[in-house]
């Protein structure tokens, strides 16, 4: 059996040690004569599970008892309607920051619910920077802020946190929660989908201040409060079990590699490289304003894009999956979420220094 190096953006690659862990107990999970997936989300075996999955990112986030902790389903695009369904009330408005593709949908979505004012935006730059918080041109008494701290697409990350005073910050971390270390007190609720760097598709993870919960007005469909499922510890109805029990075990691998801050020095160290690469070449290069270059989505384009063929055709025989930029963008895009390994950027490297010396 062999692993390729897998960049992909999402669903990404997850820790083999996991995977491996997954096998072992797929048949019979700890004695019990059934899977993970066979059992009841009643069960204690599962309800254990589940809490401990939940401690272990608290404990990796430094997330306090402010904070309820959301499993839940429907991906980060159900929160772009979740947020407002509950945050946005009657008559109020929110603000939203644009800086590429997943903005734009959030902003979109969040535009079905109430007034929305774009408080900056920067489109005009193709979203290759942050704009400087001081251009921004926020409403008064918003009902929130929403940003995307890691824009997956473009590969675009702020290097700050919003200041916001007392205005909720709401935060799509899809890309980029658990890279490096946050202060999640700075943040009135955070999302993501899980299939980043979390664990595989089906769950999307809600982290949201107590007091912010129990404001959706009564229409508001039960599976869509905050509240209900604060409630019922995510279980008001069946939650995606096995896509729980396998985040469950990458929280357990993240703690085993010494946590988040370790993560975050590999995770620099990887997009530095790659960047300084493509940076001292001719033959590759990336738009993105160097302090806002992402840690985890590396998008670049050769100087000649009818090679691009050649390219990800000759890096799939290397053993280098998924690099096809998204269909938005063009070019290529290497995504090193925290499970893909220092390995794999150096295996990358080698091959672009390959292919340029054939071609360029
Ligand atoms: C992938 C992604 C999404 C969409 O996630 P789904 O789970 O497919 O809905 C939204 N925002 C960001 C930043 C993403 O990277």
């Amino acid at each position: 059996m062999s692993r390729a190096y897998n960049f992909c953006a999402g669903p990404a690659a997850l820790p083999t040690a996991v995977l491996e862990q997954a096998q072992q107990e797929m048949l019979d999970y700890q004695g019990k004569g059934l899977s993970i997936m066979e059992m009841s989300h009643r069960d204690q075996v599962f309800v254990e599970l589940a809490a401990r999955a939940e401690q272990d990112l608290r404990d990796l986030m430094g997330i306090s008892d402010d904070y309820a902790v959301l499993f839940l389903q429907g991906g980060a695009s159900t929160q772009f309607a979740m947020v407002p369904m509950n945050l946005l009330g009657e008559g109020q408005s929110a603000d939203y920051i644009n800086t590429g593709q997943w903005s734009k949908k959030a902003i979109k979505e969040a535009g079905r619910y109430g007034r929305i004012n774009v408080a900056a935006s920067s489109e005009d730059t193709h979203f290759t920077t942050v704009p400087p918080q001081d251009t921004w041109q926020r409403s008064d008494n918003a009902a929130y802020l929403h940003y995307c701290p890691n824009e997956t697409i473009g590969g675009l990350e702020y290097s700050f946190i919003p200041e916001v005073g007392d205005t909720p910050l709401v935060a799509d971390m899809s890309s980029t929660i658990l890279s490096r270390p946050v202060d999640v007190n700075r943040f009135g609720l955070i999302y993501a989908g899980a299939q980043k760097n979390i664990g595989p598709a089906g769950l999307t993870l809600v982290i949201v201040r107590k007091d912010l919960l129990g404001r959706a007005a009564d229409s508001v469909p039960a599976m869509l409060n905050y509240q209900i499922h604060a409630d019922n510890d995510s279980m008001y109805n069946t939650p995606p079990t096995y896509a729980w029990y396998l985040a469950g075990l990458v929280f357990q691998w993240l703690k085993k590699q010494g946590g988040v801050g370790s993560m975050a020095q590999i995770n620099q160290r990887k997009a530095e490289k790659l960047y300084g690469f493509i940076d001292n070449s001719d033959f590759y290069s990336n738009p993105v304003e160097k302090i806002s270059r992402s840690w985890m989505n590396v998008p670049f384009v050769l100087a000649d894009d009818s090679l691009d063929k050649a390219f990800l055709a000759q890096a799939e025989q290397a053993g280098l999956l998924n690099l096809k930029g998204h269909r938005s963008v063009g070019g290529m895009r290497a995504s090193i979420y925290n499970a893909v390994p220092e390995a794999a950027v150096d295996a990358l490297i080698a091959f672009m220094a390959d292919f340029e010396k054939r071609n360029g």
